[in-house]
């Protein structure tokens, strides 16, 4: 498998992933406009996508769903409730592009098993994906108040990880959101903190080379360095040196990672 973060960030988040066979798209938060300049700036195709899985249906992760889907004639998986979620913001979608994930199932494309899991979130019923292959795994996991136990267990032992590394506490508390936002993003169902991120990474990464993508960064209480480096020293405290076999890769908000071998 390959896959390429193609925009990350409070602002909009979409990642593909490819086999052989098959390519997917997880989320469309973009313009419809942008998500065909950034499949241009990795030199791949929409059309020829297989699915496109939604996690959840905020408007940073559907913006330009329903604009892709008609325009290309692709099937949207997502869980029931995010359907009803979503329906009334994404246009009209044909019913033969309308397919159910149902939360903590698999679902196989040829070799690729893809498996949904829960993240404790404040939308109808969010959830995050890992692609398995050839004992290979990539795991998505961003837009959630804490990484639990059950999450744990189904991220574990990932070979790539696109990790959520939303803001710097003090920046957030110190930062001019109205408290009620402040409140919402550092509660269970906002958004993990670079170093609560970083203690949740240092128990579900192996002894091997693991690729963390730093992700969905807040454009206002965040910053890449600031998130390498409390993530690092983290990381560091955990007893987990970063660079040794843990190595951290940022992301952008508006231009894709490189397209590599998960
Ligand atoms: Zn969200
Ligand atoms: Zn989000």
């Amino acid at each position: 498998m390959r896959f390429s973060v193609l925009a990350s960030g409070s602002s909009g988040n979409a990642v593909y992933v490819e086999n052989e066979e098959h390519c997917f798209l997880v989320d469309v938060g973009l313009s419809g406009k942008k998500i065909e300049q950034l499949f241009n700036e990795i030199d791949r195709d929409i059309k020829k996508l297989s699915g496109i899985f939604v996690t959840h249906e905020h408007s940073d992760h559907i913006k330009g769903l329903g604009v892709i889907a008609r325009k290309y004639g692709l099937p949207i998986y997502a869980n029931e409730k995010t359907w009803s979620a979503m329906d009334s913001l994404i246009g009209n979608v044909p019913v033969d592009q309308r397919f159910q994930f149902d939360m903590e199932t698999v679902k196989t494309f040829g070799t690729v098993d893809i498996q949904s899991f829960a993240v404790s979130h404040d939308a109808a019923d969010p959830m995050f994906y890992v692609f398995h292959e050839n004992n290979r795994k990539l795991v998505l996991i961003t837009d959630t108040g804490y990484v639990s136990d059950r999450m744990k267990g189904h991220i574990k032992g990932a070979d790539s990880f696109v990790f959520e590394s939303n803001h710097d506490v003090s920046m957030l508390q110190m930062g001019r959101y109205p408290w009620s936002v402040k409140r919402r993003i550092l509660s269970d169902v906002g958004h993990v903190s670079n170093e609560d991120a970083a203690v949740a990474m240092s128990e579900v990464v192996d002894i091997k080379n693991t690729n963390i993508y730093l992700s969905h960064l807040s454009k206002d209480n965040n910053m890449k360095d600031l998130a390498r480096m409390s993530v690092t020293q983290t990381l560091e405290s955990c007893g987990i040196i970063a660079g040794e076999y843990v190595h951290l890769h940022d992301t952008d908000a508006n231009k894709p990672t490189e397209l590599v071998v998960v």
